[in-house]
Order: C-alpha cells, then sequence, then structure tokens
C-alpha cells in the first residue's frame, strides 16, 4: 500500500481490552489507530463469543465514565450476593452488596453482547481508525518511534507512532517480539462452559463451589438462566462435553447441588483450556503490553478482563495527561509511569487467582480442613470478609480516575 500513515498511538488488537483503551481515549484529541484481525461483528470472533463475563463494580464505573455502560445496563444482570462454600463441607462465606454499600457487586453480560457494545461506541468516534480484518505482522522500536507492519487483502501498509499498545491476547505475538521474559504454566484442566435454567429463581446470587475435582461456578443471567463455568480435569474433558443435555444436568447437578432446586435446560457447551501467564514487564521501549496479553489468568473468581480494564484506565490515565502537556506519550518515562502503577495489582491478581484454583482444587483432607475452617473464619470474623468484597469488586489499590467515574481530561 502507499504512504506511510502516522498516529500517535496504534492499538493492536480489538478484543475487550483494546476495545476499552480505544473508546477510553475517545475524546483525548489523540490520532488513534486500532488493528483487528477479525472483521468488526465477525460471528466468529472468538473473543466475542457466547460465554458469560462478570463484570465488577469497578469495571462499570469505568464503563459509566467512557459512556458505555447506558447501552450494557440494559443487557447486564446484576450480581447482589456472592456465596462461596466447599461442596458437601461446613465451610462458606457470603459477599453482600447491601454490606458494601454498593447496587450491586458486578454484573453478568454475554462477550457477545459486550463486543456488539464496544464496536457501536467506537463507531461514535472519528478521531479511531479500525483497521480491520487486518494482522499487524512486524514492529520495529526506532528510539523515536515505532514502524508497524500490517497485512490487510494480502496488502502490506506501514504506520508510524509514538506508542505501540499490545492487546492482543494471551497468544500475544507482539509480546513475544519484544522477548518479554513470561511466567507460565498449564493447570491440566479446562472450563467447560455453558448456561443452565433452574427450577428456583437465581434471586442474583452468584456461587463459587469448590469441589474436589475443581472449583465451580454458577452466574445470574437475564431469563432467569445461570452461566456455568465447570473447571474438568483434562483427562474428564470429552467424557464430559460428550454428554447429551440430560446425562451433563445430572453430571453438573450431582456436582453443584440442589440450592437452586432442579436443573431443567442447558445450552451449547464449549471448552477452554487453562493455563496461567504472566509477562514479567508490560512496557519495553515504546510498547506497551495489557490485557490477557500481559496476564492470563484461570477464569474462577472472574478477574481476566476485570483486571485488563484496570490497566486500560491506568494507560489511559497517563497518556491523557502528557499527551495534554504536550509531551511524548511513548517516551520510556511515561510507559515507567504505568508499569509501576500497574505491576503490584497485576503480580497480586495473578498469584492469588492461581492460590485459589489450586488451594480449591486439592482433595487432601488438611488442606480441605483448613479452606474450610478459613471460610468460616472469613464469614465470622467482623472485618475479615470486607477486603474480599472489595477485591470481587476490583477496589483494591490506587484506583484511576475512570475507575472513580470520572472522565479523563
Ligand atoms: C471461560 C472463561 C470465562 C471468563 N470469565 C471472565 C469473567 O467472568 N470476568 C472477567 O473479568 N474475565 C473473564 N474471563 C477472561 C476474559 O475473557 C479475558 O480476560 C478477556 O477476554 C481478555 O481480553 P483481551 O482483549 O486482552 O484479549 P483477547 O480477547 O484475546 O483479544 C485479543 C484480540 O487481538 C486480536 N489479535 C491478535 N493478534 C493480532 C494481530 N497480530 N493483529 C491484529 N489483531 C490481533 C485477536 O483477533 C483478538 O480480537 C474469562 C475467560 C474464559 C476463558
Amino acid at each position: 500500500m502507499s504512504a506511510t500513515a502516522r498516529y500517535d498511538m496504534v492499538i493492536v488488537g480489538g478484543g475487550m481490552v483494546g476495545a476499552s483503551l480505544a473508546i477510553s481515549l475517545a475524546h483525548s484529541g489523540l490520532r488513534l489507530a486500532l488493528i483487528e484481525a477479525y472483521a468488526p461483528g465477525a460471528e466468529s470472533q472468538p473473543s466475542y463469543d457466547d460465554r458469560a463475563i462478570a463484570l465488577a463494580y469497578g469495571t462499570r464505573r469505568i464503563f459509566e465514565a467512557t459512556g458505555v455502560w447506558p447501552s450494557l445496563a440494559e443487557l447486564a444482570e446484576p450480581i447482589r450476593d456472592i456465596h462461596v462454600s466447599d461442596r458437601g463441607h461446613f465451610g462458606f462465606t457470603r459477599l453482600s452488596a447491601a454490606e458494601e454499600g454498593v447496587p450491586a457487586l458486578g454484573h453478568v453480560v454475554t462477550a457477545r453482547e459486550l463486543g456488539h457494545v464496544l464496536l457501536h461506541q467506537m463507531r461514535q468516534d472519528a478521531s479511531l481508525e479500525v483497521i480491520a480484518p487486518a494482522r499487524v505482522i512486524s514492529f520495529e522500536d526506532q528510539g523515536d518511534q515505532v514502524r508497524v507492519e500490517v497485512e490487510r487483502d494480502g496488502l502490506m501498509r506501514s504506520l508510524e507512532c509514538r506508542l505501540l499498545v499490545a492487546a492482543d491476547g494471551g497468544n500475544s505475538s507482539i509480546r513475544e517480539q519484544l522477548d518479554v521474559p513470561v511466567q507460565r504454566w498449564e493447570y491440566g484442566q479446562s472450563a467447560v462452559v455453558t448456561n443452565i435454567t433452574p427450577a428456583q429463581p437465581h434471586r442474583n446470587v452468584a456461587y463459587e463451589r469448590f469441589t474436589d475435582s475443581g472449583p465451580v461456578a454458577l452466574l445470574p443471567m437475564t431469563d432467569q438462566r445461570c452461566a456455568v463455568v465447570w473447571t474438568v480435569r483434562d483427562d474428564q474433558l470429552d467424557s464430559t462435553l460428550a454428554l447429551d443435555d440430560d446425562a451433563f444436568l445430572s453430571a453438573f447437578q450431582e456436582r453443584f447441588g440442589y440450592r437452586l432446586g432442579r436443573f431443567l435446560r442447558v445450552g451449547r457447551r464449549a471448552a477452554y483450556p487453562l493455563s496461567l501467564l504472566r509477562a514479567r514487564k508490560s512496557v519495553r521501549g515504546r510498547v506497551a503490553v495489557i490485557g490477557n496479553a500481559a496476564h492470563t489468568l484461570h477464569p474462577i473468581a472472574g478477574q481476566g478482563f476485570n483486571l485488563g480494564i484496570r490497566d486500560v484506565a491506568a494507560l489511559a490515565e497517563v497518556v491523557d495527561s502528557v499527551f495534554r502537556a504536550g509531551g511524548d506519550i511513548g517516551a520510556a518515562e511515561n510507559l515507567a509511569v504505568y508499569e509501576g502503577w500497574r505491576s503490584a495489582e497485576q503480580r497480586n491478581v495473578a498469584l492469588a487467582t492461581d492460590a485459589l484454583a489450586r488451594l480449591f482444587s486439592n482433595p487432601l483432607v488438611a488442606v480441605r480442613l483448613g479452606r474450610n475452617l478459613g471460610l468460616l473464619a472469613m464469614d465470622l470474623l467482623p472485618g475479615a470478609k470486607h477486603p474480599l468484597a472489595r477485591a470481587a469488586m476490583g477496589m483494591l489499590g490506587r484506583q484511576p480516575r475512570l475507575a472513580r467515574g470520572v472522565p479523563l481530561g
């Protein structure tokens, strides 16, 4: 293709995180390009499939500040309580929106619905160029700018920018080209995801239930359905996916119990292999790595996107303030501010999610006893639950402006 196009910032990846970053900077005056491999609205886009996503209270606040929330609110089912228990044992604890003084601890939408809303919002922004379907093939950090090579319809095109943002997901090719060291392991588990309709109303309660073969989550959805995230060992995956509807319902009923009565209907099943990945650096030169590209988590605590959107809020705040002051948004000292802000929380959430997934998949009696005592103590000790609830709501640590509901600028 022809002459090199120049931007302030180029975002690679139009999944939830890349799209949210583009929207956050809509009124900043930056020249922005977002490059996405799938065509806008493509049904086959895996980032926006039918899995349910629990959006924490803090995420809602960011979406309120960026104007996304009104369209999303109509589609989202509130979570008013979270019930955490160990299946068949005495330990449990309950987190409640009323106790935390908020209308809901979080909301549940499908990734597909979220994708439609984000796409619609991106289309409102004339300063954003969405280049899709197109792939970033390579880039070169030239010191004072980054040159990006993009393939679209079999043709190559070059872009230049001050700052390149890798929001290209867990298998990020940008992160790999940066040669950033990563911490990575497989859990030997997969998440089987579907939705079910129970005989009793869900009453906006989310359940996190820990079983000997791994954790199970049930999230309230619209139309009295519940989203299921059922963690199974890899050697059980094929047989679980092969179950017909009735057999699946009774196997899941046996796993979850009868707290919501009998399970009546089940939707299509999909499976996701579970692994943890954490980049040890989220900034190198003029490139920032965010969202799943920087940290891919076990979905049991529903923290992946919620952590990613806090990266978005922090990066947008740093970039916006540097740009308004006439500074260089890709300069090392400015990106170091972003990295310093986010690294502790990224590490803590990744480690806590990993510990939860391992502790609560462990059938050893001593471990089981310890975790049940822990849950019980959490429920009984005044003040012990509050930090857990704040963490689930994405409200720990230094909050970016957007997470406080304050627009940029
Ligand atoms: C079963 C399951 C349940 C989950 N539940 C929750 C939940 O309840 N709450 C929560 O917060 N999180 C949840 N998550 C995590 C959440 O889905 C992810 O954190 C989130 O989707 C990550 O978004 P992302 O934009 O960083 O990455 P991705 O969604 O992977 O997007 C990356 C995008 O980059 C594009 N791309 C890649 N390479 C290139 C390239 N070279 N050029 C151009 N484009 C490129 C891809 O096409 C893609 O669109 C769950 C995950 C799973 C698997």
